[in-house]
């Protein structure tokens, strides 16, 4: 499923992106400045921005002429050009696609999302993403022609399941991937992989910030599911399914999961699962404003139900805690954004759980973002922006066929 990149790829790509902070951190820098800051020999930094200036994505802003007293050249002195291209992340869940775009400087400079029914086919789901970005193109101004880099993020592998094949969330048809789609679409490359795991380094980023350390996520939203940064590095395990939470099993008996099992976190604490419980309990929510509503009058069977929830996800987190001992724990999604009630629960049940080894406790974080740490995760993930991703194995598909952009200009 995905290709370990070569060690000396990796530092190269380590290399580029400590000049690109260190651009992007102090603004217009001369090479010998950039050497200086990144510790990156100056043959070396020369060659990376040979490379950066080719593609666009710094340019040559001055020179320091005008400051400098000694002879020879003068130095130029080079920035990020955040006109200089654009990143597309794109994360289409069960409901709806989010989509940002950020420009050379890392910036998300637009952002949106629009909903398209749950049993909506491929397809659809693409003309929803491609309608939206050219609603934003057109509300924001921003234009897509040196689109740089597509990081798309797709629901886990238990969806595929409910679509016979060549239908399903995979795979357009046998032949022609979503990958190859949106890439002949745009003309750039695509970065795909689980928009969890895509969540989880906006927020592990977020959490740790310049200093990463171990952290578990976990997002209750459609679906249940997780990431992990352990020693530093977002981990994906040997085929990609670390952090699978939702389908642990959290209760015996229990309702039906879509992977076939019954009990499972998912069927307990994801969003149309604490619907699902209100309902079973004579409580009918139509809609997420409804269930809002009946959170803000704190409605018993709502509490009720939100907080069984957060007693399943709490022993869970534990369990992780003790096989992991991250000093942060982040949870995510529409349940704690829209009823954050759930975070207590979480709390008291970790504590209960973790008493024996309390000095083992992580800190327990609700979410920093709300719908769009998807599309942002996969924009960094495309920037390889972020220190947790340095072991991260990654598969992108080159740029195809770009003469079918003139659709899109
Ligand atoms: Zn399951």
């Amino acid at each position: 499923m995905f290709e370990p990149i070569g060690v000396h790829a990796l530092v190269r790509r380590s290399h580029v992106d400590r000049v690109m902070r260190a651009l992007q951190r102090d603004g217009a820098l001369s090479r010998g400045e950039i050497a200086a800051r990144t510790g990156i020999s100056r043959t070396t930094v020369s060659d990376i921005v040979g490379g950066l200036l080719a593609s666009r994505s710094i340019v040559v802003v001055a020179t320091d002429a005008s400051g400098r007293t000694g002879s020879g050249r003068p130095a130029e002195l080079l920035a990020l050009d955040p006109a200089a291209g654009q990143f597309l992340g794109i994360d289409f869940g069960h409901r709806r696609v989010h989509v940002s775009i950020a420009d050379a400087s890392h910036d998300v400079i637009a952002s949106g999302s629009v909903a398209y029914a749950e049993d909506a086919r491929w397809p659809e789901r693409l003309a929803a993403l491609y309608a939206l970005v050219e609603d934003l193109q057109t509300s924001t101004g921003i234009h897509l022609e040196s689109l740089q880099g597509i990081g798309v993020g797709v629901p886990g592998p238990f969806v595929t399941a409910e679509w016979a094949p060549g239908e399903g969330w995979g795979r357009l048809s046998e032949s022609r991937s979503i990958e190859a789609e949106l890439s002949e679409r745009f003309g750039a490359r695509v970065l795909l992989d689980n928009n969890t795991q895509f969540a989880a380094l906006t927020e592990a980023q977020h959490a740790t910030g310049d200093e990463p350390g171990d952290v578990v996520y976990i997002r209750l939203g459609d679906g249940v599911g997780g990431g992990l940064v352990v020693g530093g590095r977002l981990v994906s395990g040997s085929i990609g399914l670390a952090a699978e939470f939702g389908h642990i099993r959290a209760t015996e008996g229990g309702r039906l999961c879509r992977c076939g099992k019954t009990g499972c976190l998912e069927t307990i604490a994801s969003m149309p699962a604490v619907l699902a419980g209100c309902a079973a309990r004579g409580l009918e929510l139509g809609s997420i404003e409804e269930f809002r509503a009946a959170v803000a009058v704190a409605h018993p069977i709502v509490d009720e139900v939100v907080r069984e929830a957060g007693v399943a996800v709490g022993r869970v987190l534990a369990a992780a805690t003790l096989m992991l001992n991250p000093a942060i724990v982040v949870v995510g999604g529409d349940v704690p954004h829209h009823a954050p009630a759930i975070m207590r629960a979480i709390g008291d049940t970790m504590t209960y759980e973790l008493s024996s080894t309390a000095p083992a406790a992580p800190q327990l974080r609700q979410a920093a973002y709300s719908g769009d740490e998807g599309s942002r995760g996969a924009i960094a993930a495309l920037f390889h922006a972020s220190p947790l991703l340095i072991d991260y194995p990654e598969r992108e598909t080159a740029p195809r066929a770009a003469d079918s952009r003139r659709s899109f200009a």
